[in-house]
């Protein structure tokens, strides 16, 4: 289920018909952000960019028929800074590079009046005629999270991870192109290979059709634990841990851990569902297609006011009265962040004759802000600020709510080098963070 800011998506391609290779990628990243979308591409000796509002077909699909070009980045977006206007989409470029970004730098403030951080990338990027020196001495300035692609005037194309590589970004090949995408699984969609993960830390270099890797930084590795719970598509694999795998093994141990006495399983659609196969197939229970979500629901989580959140909630989901009336539920999403939604769909299981409901959630408890690209509320807007899990039971209408703790979570989906600082308060960046006052510091 969608519930909180997505953040953006980027795909790169050197090659015969790479706008469109990279016009098609984006389509299969959409999920990673529904605001706007864009594409520069080298147009002789100059950088041009097209990019629109709204999903990629609507914002760019009529513009990009005639053009061609052997270089091109590509960009979809979900803000986490600025607003959802044109200028803020990206790519953004100046007369020498254009940067297509996915992430979030917490400390761009410091550097200066911008108003975005891609806006303070370019800026800090323009100043070097030296793209690498300019990586090294980004990737020691700059804190938070970052998969971006650059792509230089001179044909060259960067493809940069930050040093915890807190967002997947991958390197393959499509047809003879070489490409990078935000997930591996747009890159196989599109009948590509995978030729790797693009490691935390290091820079790869497209260059005349071949590529080339700088390690710049080695940090303690930190991977969102949100791409594999919620973010990244199931079909994809992040440094070689698939998604879908992770999915499963966390209903799997949700079952273990916190079983729920109920005759059906329903998913929350559609993230929730490998979680839900998960605990059916652990505890035996069957699964039911108890909730619809309905095609042309608006997604909650693009509008701005808690108020038109929860009016859109009732669009999003159909009950299918003649497969939960009457019985006790095991509900399955993957996580809860205010709690709106989860107490809507409960709303509209009991109106359609649901007896118990028992929810379980594939995660653990969201109880700290993410300062690395997820647009979580604030503190004291989430549903877990203070409460414990039978008082968020009450809160949404629940007969109980059971989460993973944070050690089961890191079990399911089997790698310890995971981001848990929205669960835990722990944040792996450089900067000393002021939780209580809900307020950064930096210690540079
Ligand atoms: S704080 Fe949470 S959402 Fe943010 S990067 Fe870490 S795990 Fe992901």
């Amino acid at each position: 289920m969608i519930k909180v800011k997505e953040h953006c998506g980027v795909f790169a391609s050197m090659g015969e018909g790479s706008v469109h290779i990279v016009y098609e990628g984006l389509k299969l990243l959409q999920h990673r952000g529904e605001e706007s979308a864009g594409i520069s591409f080298l147009n002789g000796e100059n950088l041009a960019t097209i990019k629109g509002l709204g999903l990629v077909d609507e914002a760019i699909g009529d513009k990009i028929g005639n053009v061609f070009s052997n270089v091109s980045i590509g960009h979809v977006r979900y803000s986490t800074t600025g607003k959802t206007t044109i200028d803020e989409a990206q790519p953004l470029s100046n007369d020498k590079i254009s940067i297509a970004f996915n992430g979030t730098i917490t400390n761009y403030f410091q550097f200066g009046n911008f108003s975005t951080d891609t806006e303070f990338i370019l800026n800090f990027m323009a100043k070097y005629s030296d793209p690498l020196e300019g990586l090294s001495n980004f990737m020691a300035s700059a804190d938070g999270a970052y998969s971006m692609v650059i792509m230089w005037k001179d044909g060259r194309i960067f493809a940069v991870r930050d040093p915890h590589g807190f967002r997947p970004l991958v390197l393959g090949r499509i047809n003879n192109n070489l490409v990078i995408s935000s997930e591996d699984s747009a890159i196989i969609q599109m009948g590509g290979k995978v030729i790797r993960d693009v490691k935390p830390g290091e820079v790869v270099v497209f260059e005349n059709d071949s590529f080339l890797s700088y390690q710049l930084q080695r940090q303690d590795i930190a991977v969102c634990s949100f791409e594999y719970i919620y973010f990244s598509r199931s079909d994809t694999s992040i440094d070689g841990y698939p998604v879908y795998d992770a999915r499963i093994r966390l209903g799997e141990v949700l079952a273990e851990k916190h079983p729920a006495n109920a005759q059906i399983v329903v998913p929350v659609p559609d993230s929730a569902r490998p979680i839900a196969l998960g605990f059916s197939r652990k505890t035996g229970i069957p699964i039911e297609e108890g909730l619809v979500r309905t095609l042309n629901s608006k997604r909650s989580f693009i509008l701005p006011s808690d108020r038109s959140r929860v009016l859109t909630l009732e669009e999003k989901f159909g009950v299918v009265s003649s497969a939960i009336k009457g019985k006790d539920i095991a509900l399955i999403d993957d996580s809860i962040v205010r709690g709106n939604t989860m107490r809507r769909i409960i709303q509209l299981l009991r109106r359609a004759g649901a007896e118990k409901i028992h929810v379980r959630i594939g995660s653990p408890m969201i109880r700290y802000p993410c300062y690395m690209g997820i647009d979580f509320p604030r503190r004291d807007q989430l549903i877990a600020f203070e409460k414990d899990e039978s008082k968020i039971a009450k809160s949404i209408g629940a007969d109980s709510v059971k989460y993973l703790t944070k050690d089961e979570m890191v079990e399911a989906i089997g790698r310890k080098d995971l981001c848990v600082a929205c669960f835990t308060g722990k944040y792996p960046l450089k900067g000393n963070y002021n939780l209580g006052k809900l307020e950064v510091t930096f210690r540079r």
